[in-house]
């Protein structure tokens, strides 16, 4: 790779997008070393930021998102537009993944924010269950291991600190369902709506991590083509 085709690709604003447990913030986080992008946190993260809860649109979000509620799109586009100019004040180009992530923040992130790409890592549905349901974190050092994928070395034990490992709530079967559900009804809009822009760049998320890196960098060196 270039000089020349490393800061095409940095100046590029991409969003990652991709069902739970599609890898998508181990891919971001790589992209982001690897070309200096500055890198966005999802709405989630920022509200429950506390700096963020001082403010004034912290003290309408917050409450809501205690309740367990969605934030409204024209809020969570107002945060994230103003979020994004204070962040690439030095440059242009960015990487993140949870916005845009609904049909109306899709429109207005593509028109008001400007979005250069939608990378959609695609894994199918029975590959997310295994990966998901199989996943174990320690309750005490929040470290991650899979019952297959990457097994701790005594079964069900963590590494560090020899507690029993436990299964996050929203990782149970009932609960993977619900975030496949809500996941379609909010995703499939925006990944329609880019593929239209003709800005979607489709990826095989089905692979290892180093090969999905792979393909992610050798399509976006194809369009800096
Ligand atoms: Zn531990």
């Amino acid at each position: 790779m270039t000089d020349t085709e490393k800061q095409k690709v940095k100046s590029w604003r991409m969003v990652f997008i991709g069902r739970p447990g599609s890898g998508k913030g181990t891919q971001v986080e790589r992209i982001q070393k690897e070309f200096g992008s500055v890198l966005i946190p999802s709405p989630g993260n920022v509200y429950r930021d506390p700096a963020f809860r001082e403010t004034p649109w912290g003290k309408i979000v917050g409450p809501m998102i205690d309740r367990g509620e969605f934030a409204p799109n024209e809020i969570t586009n107002q945060v994230m537009k103003e979020k994004i100019s204070e962040l690439t004040r030095e440059q242009i180009g960015f990487v993140s993944e949870g916005y845009p992530r609904t049909l109306g923040q899709a429109e207005f992130a593509d028109q008001e924010i400007g979005i250069d790409w939608l990378i959609n890592l695609n894994v199918p549905e029975d590959k997310i269950f295994e990966r998901l349901s199989g996943r174990l974190v320690c309750p005490q050092c929040s470290s991650s291991y899979h019952l297959t994928l990457k097994p701790s070395k005594q079964n069900g034990i963590c590494d560090i600190c020899a507690i029993r490992l436990v299964q996050r709530e929203d990782d149970k079967p009932e609960a993977v369902k619900n975030r496949l559900r809500v996941y379609y009804e909010t995703a499939e809009p925006t990944i329609d709506y880019y593929r239209q822009k003709g800005k979607l760049i489709d990826i095989d998320g089905d692979q290892s991590i180093d090969y999905v890196y792979k393909e992610i960098i050798d399509k976006l060196l194809e369009k800096v083509k």
